[in-house]
């Protein structure tokens, strides 16, 4: 959420946090339910219950910061003159602004706020790795056939959504069960999981995919890992 802020000693106007609500957070926040009006408690005079737009009760809230966007207005460019040609050729003051984002605690943040007790869960946009694919265990009866048909899935997969290609794992421990390397999937929180299971020798193939952060496990044609992938946001 953005909230109203203090601009401390980097001074201006205006300025904003973004912050990520967590019981953990440092920061105390209030929020309308609404949305109108949302503040950290320190830029508060006093005891302020209500939202100032709509009225209703504040609700509270701890928050951990992310970001911060301050408006400096002329603060900086009237001290050192810089000025740029209107285009009626007058020279103007430059307004300015700045911002500062936590790239390694937007990480520990995402982790703290989505995680399970047990296991990772990662926002697509940042996740390391957005799939992980799991052929058959060695040994199996779909061992050969599951191999060769998830790797085509990958390469079709590649080709289709080429932006994808290197964000990909597979797990070719295939000493392991597949229940096992599914656990280990879980826990490190790939956001899509593939796995060529007992249904990949059905025809056509039907894969097991998991949908990490919607929590559901879904059964594709490789068509529809494709179609599902396609809708993935990566930056
Ligand atoms: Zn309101």
């Amino acid at each position: 959420v953005k909230v109203r802020a203090a601009t401390g000693s980097i001074g201006g106007t205006v300025s904003h946090e973004f912050q990520l609500p967590a019981d953990v957070g440092e920061d105390k926040l209030v929020l309308c339910p609404d949305r109108h009006f949302a503040a950290n408690v320190e830029t508060l005079n006093g005891e302020q219950t209500s939202c100032p737009t709509c009225g209703q009760k504040l609700t509270q809230t701890r928050g951990i910061e992310v970001g911060h966007t301050f408006y400096l207005g002329t603060k900086y460019s009237s001290v050192s003159n810089a000025v740029f040609l209107s285009p009626e050729n007058k020279p103007q003051l430059a307004e300015m602004g700045c911002y500062g984002l936590g790239v390694t605690r937007i990480l520990a943040a995402s982790i703290e706020v989505l995680s399970e007790e047990d296991s990772i869960r990662w926002p697509s946009l940042i996740a390391p790795y957005q799939l992980c694919f799991i052929p058959p265990k060695r040994g199996s009866k779909e061992e050969e056939e599951g191999a060769a048909l998830l790797e085509r899935v990958y390469d079709d997969l590649a080709e289709a959504l080429p932006h994808l290609a290197g964000d990909s794992v597979l797990d070719d421990r295939t000493q392991l069960t597949i229940g096992k390397r599914l656990k280990d999937a879980n826990k490190l929180g790939y956001p899509y999981v593939v796995i060529a299971g007992k249904r990949v020798c059905e025809d056509p193939p039907v894969f097991e995919v998991w949908n990490q952060n919607a929590g559901e496990v879904l059964f594709l044609s490789k068509e529809g890992v494709i179609e599902l992938m396609s809708k993935v946001q990566v930056p």
